[in-house]
């Protein structure tokens, strides 16, 4: 059987809006964050064991970003997947099943990213979008004179 040396998957970058090649980024989440939300959320919460994060009302997840390595800033408290780790189906599955052993990780956004790779209509590639994307937080957003 011929081995298929295509990636499956692209990571663009949060901040640039470009690919992010191997060796030039990651994708990650802060893990001191993920746990803080947990506990506030177990507060509120209650000991209800059936309680789920992602459907409580009101609990919003610690996103995970993707970013060229020059491109923003690490969080203080980085969990870190190289992109090259993560090009091919079966190494979203792997990452998948690693992590689900994470306490934190029904405080993220994981499986909400998982499915948009997996459901790309559910990602933003229809609706009004800017024909040149470009970081919001950096400058005017609209048809404003540069
Ligand atoms: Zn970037």
């Amino acid at each position: 059987m011929e081995r298929q040396t295509a990636d499956d998957l692209v990571a663009v970058c949060d901040h640039c809006l470009t690919p992010i090649p191997d060796g030039a980024g990651v994708l990650e989440i802060d893990i001191a964050a993920a746990d803080r939300a947990l506990r506030r959320w177990r507060v509120k919460a209650g000991p209800d064991p059936l309680a789920v994060y992602a459907t409580t009302p009101g609990a919003r997840p610690v996103r995970w970003s993707t970013r060229h390595h020059d491109c923003g800033r690490p969080p203080r408290s980085p969990y870190t997947i190289t992109v090259e780790r993560i090009r091919t189906w079966p190494g979203l599955l792997h990452w998948g099943s690693h992590l689900a052993d994470k306490y934190w990780l029904p405080a993220t956004d994981w499986h909400d990213l998982t499915g948009r790779a997996i459901e790309p209509l559910r990602a933003a590639v229809s609706g009004i979008l800017p024909a040149h994307p470009r970081d919001p937080h950096d400058g005017p957003v609209g048809d404003r004179p540069r």
